[in-house]
């Protein structure tokens, strides 16, 4: 029997309440203190300095990590150096069954690895479980695949690796953004010195640890902990022959300028502000699953998030109707409950920059919508947040806030959709939600950005290209694209 409006609204009204369902962590093992992986193995630093990494969404410390200081890292680009002669040589095949191998590890580590990743950082259990923990395996299976097929990968050329390749990432998702890097560097002959981002250390101290179990030869992959002084020392080491880096458009540019003249090969995966664009015509109850996922997943900690909603002015009331109806149904709390929806924000830091951008949202005279939300006592937490009356100069709609923060606009035509869509530095992501085939490879071909998704929002693929124009950065990971940053071709 279909249910009226009344009593649909009325049914969403209603409080549900869920009893509590943790995530198990007593399979889990997290040392104290770790040292850093070089040559195969764990070892002390040379720095002597750690400092804690802690779990946001309780502020409780989870362990220590090495600073790694000059020293370490030279060490650690040395043994990568070493390997590269031999690694580069090994039959192909041999060098796809060592990804394999991981990529099976992975799995078989996914639960622990799942915990890790949310107690570290701050993102819902089903995230982790169900999305970056089986992609991170994905990537090393699909690379695994093409390591003994790269004269096929690029015909009538002769790929050969290029060295060391040193890899920056960020902390939104560490492990993905590790196998992201890894893999296609591995499977291409290179050997790797990474440095994960100094909130989310813990998943690349797991993945040391699965490097060992998996026997893959001492040097192949280094992990050095540290803040983004330890990244530029591994950017900048002169036997690093490829930098590949995910993070803010303001460190790229400084890794840019820090290693211009180098001969270093570079690819960059920046920030974005992309707009999720709803026409007249599209499903609105799909549309708006779209928009929350699409700036409410991972707390909004997505550099290609669908921040800025474009919505055809003609159903712009029906579809904040809905979505504001939706948002209250979102669970915020711990991210460790396998019913939560918005987890912890990852850091203090990160914090106080959402606030500080949506406080300028508020002077600048855009309106804020925020369900009402239980807030818990400890940790870093930002309710889902919506603004409207936005207008295209405020800082809401163009800097990457990075969090669970939506700015609304409206638009008439499809002109007016793709010259607001593209109105901005970065281009990374877009989506668009229309009945029409016909509208999205007419707004496809029209959009400044690396990535268009069509009716469905930040769908991740192991083969499918992802990367950006403009300061959004250069280069494309995933798929055979990924390759070629790692490969030279003769
Ligand atoms: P950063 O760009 O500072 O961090 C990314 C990585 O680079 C981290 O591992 C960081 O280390 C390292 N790093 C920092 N400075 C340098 C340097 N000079 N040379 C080499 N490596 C360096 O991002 P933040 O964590 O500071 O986040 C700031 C903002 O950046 C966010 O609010 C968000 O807007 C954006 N961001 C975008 C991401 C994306 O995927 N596009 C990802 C993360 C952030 P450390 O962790 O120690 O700082």
């Amino acid at each position: 029997m279909a249910i009226t409006k009344k009593q649909s609204t009325e049914l969403a009204r209603q409080v549900f309440e869920y009893a509590p369902a943790p995530e198990a962590i007593d399979h889990v093992k997290i040392q104290p203190r770790y040292g850093l992986f070089i040559g195969g193995k764990m070892v002390a630093a040379h720095s002597k300095k750690h400092f804690p990494t802690i779990n946001p969404a309780t502020e409780k410390t989870l362990s220590e990590v090495v600073e790694a200081d000059e020293v370490d890292v030279d060490r650690a680009v040395k043994a990568a150096s070493k390997a590269f002669d031999s690694w580069s040589h090994l039959p192909a095949s041999r060098r796809a069954r060592y990804l394999f191998r991981i990529s099976r590890l992975l799995q078989e580590r996914s639960r622990e690895l799942a915990v890790v990743e949310t107690m570290d950082g701050g993102k819902p259990i089903k995230e982790s479980r169900d999305v970056d923990i089986p992609l991170s395996a994905a990537h090393f299976f699909y690379y695994a695949g093409w390591a003994d097929k790269l004269e096929w990968a690029f015909p009538n050329r002769k790929p050969s690796p290029l060295g060391v390749a040193g890899q920056v990432i960020p902390w939104n998702f560490p492990l993905l953004m590790l196998a992201w890097k890894i893999a296609p560097a591995l499977a291409a002959g290179n050997t790797v010195v990474l440095k994960p981002a100094e909130t989310t250390p813990l998943s690349a101290m797991v993945f040391a640890e699965i490097c060992m179990q998996a026997e893959l030869p001492p040097g192949v992959v280094n992990i050095v902990t540290g803040a983004g002084k330890t990244g530029s020392l591994v950017v900048s080491h002169p036997d690093v022959k490829k930098v590949a880096f995910t993070g803010s458009t303001e460190v790229g540019k400084l890794i840019q300028r820090a290693i211009a003249g180098s001969g270093k090969k570079l690819t960059l995966e920046l920030g974005g502000k992309a707009a999720n664009i709803v026409f007249e015509d599209a499903p609105l109850d799909q549309a708006v699953e779209g928009i929350v996922n699409g700036i409410y997943f991972n707390q909004g900690h997505v550099c290609c998030a669908g921040s800025r909603l474009l919505v055809q002015e003609s159903i712009a009331e029906p579809l904040l109707e809905k979505l504001k109806r939706r948002l209250s149904t979102l669970r915020l709390g711990d991210p460790l409950d396998k019913n939560t929806d918005i987890g912890a924000i990852n850091s203090r830091a990160q914090l106080e920059k959402i606030q500080g951008l949506v406080e300028s949202g508020i002077e600048e005279g855009a309106e804020l919508y925020q369900p009402e939300c239980v807030i818990p006592e400890r940790g870093f937490w930002f309710p889902p947040s919506l603004f409207t009356n936005v207008s295209q100069s405020y800082r809401i709609a163009r800097e990457e806030i990075f969090g669970p923060v939506l700015s609304v606009l409206t638009f008439r035509t499809p002109n007016e959709a793709v010259e607001k869509a593209n109105n901005t530095p970065y281009g990374l992501s877009a989506g668009v939600w229309t009945d029409k085939g016909s509208r999205i490879l007419w707004m496809a071909e029209r959009m400044r950005a690396g990535v268009v998704w069509a009716n469905t929002f930040n769908r991740f693929d192991p083969t499918s290209p992802f990367g950006g124009y403009k300061e959004s950065g250069f280069g494309r990971e995933g798929g055979v694209h990924g390759l070629l940053p790692y490969l030279e071709l003769n």
